[in-house]
This record gives C-alpha cells, structure tokens and sequence, in this order.
C-alpha cells in the first residue's frame, strides 16, 4: 500500500528534520518552521542540544548502566548518530526497537535498520498512545522482558498534552519491565520564554504542544529513581563539552532507573 504522506499539512517530524538541517521535509513544514522560529529564534540551537542529548543518554544507558535492550519512541527522522549507533558502539549486540507514527519517518526507516550483525534494530509504525499495540508488536515481543529494557521518550512527550493521559502511557510502559531498567525523557520546558511561544506556535499549526515545569517532567518519571543531575535542561544533562547558553535550550529532562 503506498503511503499517504499528506504533505500540505506540517509534521513535528519534518519540521524537526528541517530545524536540524535534514531534506525530508515539504512546504508545509518549511512554512510552519519558519513561523515557529519567528517566535522562538533559538529553536534550532536547542533541538541541537536535544540530539546531543539523546546521544549522551545513550551512550549512559549502555555503558554506564550496562542496559542492552531499547525502546525509543518518537524516534524521529534519521539523523546521526542514531540511537543504535551510540549503543551499539558501546556494545554491538545491543537491540533496539524504533516506533513514530509519522508516514515520513517509516519511509526513511531503512536508514535505521543498519544494524550491527551481532545485534538488531526493527521499527514499528505505531502511535505512542496506542500502549497495547505497541507492547504487543511482534517487534517488541522479541525483547528479553526478563531483562532490562531502556525507554527513550525524547522530544515526544509535549505532544501528550494531558497529563492524566501521559502518565496513563509512561505507567503502561514501565508496568512490564524488570528492575534495572531506565526511562529517558526529554520534553519542552515551561521555563523559557522561547520554548512557551514555540508550543504555542506549534499548536496554532494543528499540532498541539504543551511546555512543562521542571516538577512536572519530575513527576513524568512516576516512582523511577533519577539518575544525577535528576531534572535539567538537556543542555545540562551531563554534558561532555562546552554547553550553549540556557537562553537558548527549550528542553529538559534526565534519566531515571525503576527499582
Ligand atoms: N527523538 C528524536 C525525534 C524527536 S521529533 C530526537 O529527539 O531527536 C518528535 C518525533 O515524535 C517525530 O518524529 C514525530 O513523528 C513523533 N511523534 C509525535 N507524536 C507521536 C505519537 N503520538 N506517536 C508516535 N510518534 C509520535
């Protein structure tokens, strides 16, 4: 069946892949994007800084904490280094299943199904909220659940605007999985300026975003332990180098492990 990319409409996926430099993206979202930096000109800086964080939390979840199973959802368009890459450098036989729901990102999933031979990658098109089918695809069946899982909800999570539906998805989650296991969340931050006129402009375009305060992405870890520095911006989470200027980073989030 051939895919309905329904372009005239702008995806948070495209206007992502077009802020960090990438061509899978149509006019619609060129449009939006640039709308949206009109009201948060520091967008690109801090969708940067997310990526670097997704790389470094990462790299923590595999090395560090020694987890070999992933599941990210909200994956985006493929950009590297790409989840897999980063932990299947620290251990090649890492697996890693990928979900989105944009029609673009399974397009292009063949770029994410570059696997190492030792391990695996699979993608499943599917939407976050939809928890039963997510846990019951084939893709994620063949997880280890007696082993410990990652769950990297990266720059998705303002998307879900409501907070009783969050928790509902984050709780169905985590239900399964086995101590050890670690949730890595990044969201927009209600803090910024930038980052509130940016949710807005997103929802203005039909794709309702909701910024949080740092105890609200708090409580999105439900009862998990956070890892050190607990809930920051991304920029600061852990970083390996010099940071951008907090003015311009419109996420935060961190890293928790269930008990
Ligand atoms: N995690 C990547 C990409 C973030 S962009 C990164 O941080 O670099 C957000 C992604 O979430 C987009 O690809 C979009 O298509 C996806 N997304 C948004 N709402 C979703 C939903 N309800 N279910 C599944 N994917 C969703």
């Amino acid at each position: 069946m051939p895919v309905d990319l329904n372009t005239s409409l702008p995806h948070s996926a495209r206007i992502y892949d077009f802020l960090l430099g990438g061509k899978d993206n149509f006019d619609a979202d060129r449009k939006a994007a640039a709308e949206i930096v009109k009201q948060s000109p520091s967008l690109p800086i801090s969708m940067r800084a997310n990526r670097d964080y997704l790389a470094r939390a990462g790299r923590f979840l595999a090395a560090d904490l020694g987890i070999r199973q992933f599941l990210d959802i909200g994956t985006g368009l493929p950009t590297s280094p790409n989840l897999h890459e980063v932990v299947q450098g620290v251990d090649p036989a890492a697996r890693i299943v990928y979900v989105d729901n944009d029609p673009i990102v399974l397009v292009h999933a063949r770029a994410l199904l570059t696997s190492s031979a030792e391990g695996s990658t699979a993608y499943l098109d599917a939407d976050l909220r939809d928890t039963d089918t997510i846990l019951a695809s084939p893709e994620v069946a063949a997880l280890d659940f007696s082993r410990p899982i990652a769950i990297s909800l990266v720059a998705i999570l303002q998307f879900i605007t409501d907070e009783a539906e969050a928790y509902r998805i984050i709780d169905a989650l985590l239900e399964r999985l086995v101590p050890g296991s670690a949730l890595a969340i990044s969201t927009v931050t209600a803090h910024n300026e930038q980052a509130v006129l940016g949710a807005k402009a997103y929802t203005a375009r039909g794709i309702p975003a909701k910024p949080r305060t740092d105890d609200e992405v708090r409580r999105l870890f439900r009862d998990l332990d956070l890892v050190d520095p607990g809930v920051t911006l991304v920029s600061r989470w852990r970083p390996a180098g010099p940071v951008p200027d907090d003015f311009h980073v419109q996420m935060s989030g961190g890293v928790a492990v269930k008990r």
